[in-house]
């Protein structure tokens, strides 16, 4: 019997994903290839690739360009056949310069050979993780974790259930949503290579109840597999969260500065479990994924986009933007960045291109008036206001203490404030100045 959790605190944003932004009804299009990308080496949480070529070479689609380097990396590759015409560092979503190679298009479309695995089903642990990262394969809600740290499960440690995170619980996109419909066989798949490999009893794969259609092909997808099961889980922001997805589906708790896997829990997206069955089955590396283009283009849509290509292609490629937009967004509108210019490349982290009509940051704030909103929104049961306080008074002390490092950024108490107070953001200078002071002591330290 399946008994879903709920987390605290959460909000109800508008959903946006009907109306004229509907994407989750269309196929999902392949985008037209531009012709050039822009292809960060740096596309994962931890070190740079090491370049692979140099100005000049020629390369062919799914060619590694970038090096795994270090522990925590994962390989890029080319994702258009063409000329490299540079190595160069490129402006990229957050604003960091990132050496990026940069490849102009033959529009051949040339591929490397590909050379599916001969028994995926086989792969032990180490394997599957080497797998990941000669693919590239990163986690694609969003985080970009390399898959391979997350497969390879230290001594010591035991896992004894997967979770698919397939929540999608950010307003406006519906790019896992459509995956969920058009390749629930697939995504099934990869999570049978990663609980083959890691020897996992439970798999269970968590959709909001907003998705009722990919809830029933994912269940049709996971009959007969030992192990496996679909829950429907409450549309509420951030449902995909990881440690909310977690308790909503084991009713475990991650402790404060701790992994799932403490717990005896993976979570992957399900965007990541397709790109495991396709670089296992059909040896073939992250190159591309799903973007949901939408809000106030001229023609929404889930476009299959090649890494590298620029926003601004994107958005001709919906037809433009409306007269009434304002902004324009890099993956949702809770968690995603604002953009200040539209040439930079969608990346393996990039589930949408948003443009909206409103400026939140134009807004003005006004003084707290202590209705405790924002703590009932708070899904890590933090006091924001307070943090909020304290942060504005360069009081990081006092914010430490109110345990602002475990703020996963959501923006809930920011969405639910009517004194539209920025919270996250000072949640953000919090945790950025707490983490340089711990940094700085732990240097000192080391000096003596
Ligand atoms: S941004 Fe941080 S403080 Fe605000 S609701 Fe989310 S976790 Fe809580
Ligand atoms: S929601 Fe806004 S106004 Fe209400 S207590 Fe929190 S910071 Fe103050």
């Amino acid at each position: 019997m399946s008994i879903v959790h709920h987390f605290p605190g959460g909000i109800h944003p508008h959903e946006g994903k009907g109306g004229k932004a509907v994407t989750a009804g269309l196929p999902v299009v392949a985008a037209p290839q531009p012709s050039r990308v822009i292809i960060p080496l740096q596309q994962h949480i931890g070190a740079p690739c090491k370049a692979l070529v140099n100005k000049g070479d020629v390369v062919k689609v799914g060619q590694m360009i970038g090096e795994p380097v270090g522990g925590l990396s994962a390989a890029v590759h080319a994702s258009v056949s063409g000329v490299v015409v540079d190595c160069q560092p490129a402006m990229t979503a957050n604003g960091t310069q990132v050496m990026s190679v940069i490849i102009d298009n033959d529009f051949k479309d040339e591929w490397v050979e590909l050379k599916p695995v001969a028994n995926p089903e086989s792969l032990s642990m180490q394997q599957l993780s080497d797998l990941a990262r000669q693919m590239g394969v990163v986690g694609l809600g969003g985080a970009t974790f390399p898959t391979a740290v997350k497969l390879n499960v230290p001594e010591g440690k035991s896992v004894d259930t997967l979770l698919l995170n397939g929540a999608e619980c950010e307003p406006y996109l519906s790019a896992d949503h459509r995956l969920m419909l058009e390749h629930a066989e697939q995504i099934v798949s990869g999570a049978r290579l990663i609980q083959k490999a890691l020897g996992i009893q439970n798999v269970v794969i968590g959709i909001e109840d907003n998705k009722m259609d990919a809830v029933a092909v994912m269940k049709k997808a996971c009959e007969g597999k030992d192990g496996f099961r679909v829950e429907a889980l409450r549309t509420m922001y951030p449902q995909g969260g990881e440690k909310q997805l977690v308790y909503a589906l084991t009713g475990r708790t991650v402790r404060m500065g701790g992994l799932p896997l403490d717990l005896g829990v993976i979570v992957c997206n399900v965007g990541t479990c397709y790109a495991l069955h396709r670089a296992a089955y059909e040896g073939r590396p992250l190159i591309d994924r799903i973007v949901t283009v939408g809000g106030t283009v001229n023609k929404p849509a889930n476009y299959l986009v090649r890494v590298g290509t620029p926003v601004e292609w994107l958005i001709d490629t919906s037809d433009g933007l409306e007269e009434a937009t304002r902004m324009m967004i890099y993956g949702g509108p809770m968690m995603g960045m604002a953009l200040s210019r539209e040439d930079i490349p969608v990346t393996k982290g990039c589930s949408g291109i948003l443009a909206m009509d409103q400026v939140s940051s134009l807004v003005d704030e006004s003084a707290c008036i202590r209705c405790g909103r924002c703590i009932e929104a708070c899904p890590m049961n933090l006091v924001p206001a307070s943090i909020d306080k304290f942060v504005r008074k360069d009081m990081f002390d006092e914010a430490e203490k109110l345990n602002a490092l475990n703020c996963m950024e959501c923006g809930s108490c920011a969405w639910a404030c009517p004194a539209k107070r920025n919270l996250t953001q000072s949640c953000r200078v919090a945790k950025r100045i707490i983490n340089q002071r711990r940094r700085e002591a732990a240097a000192k330290k080391g000096d003596k």
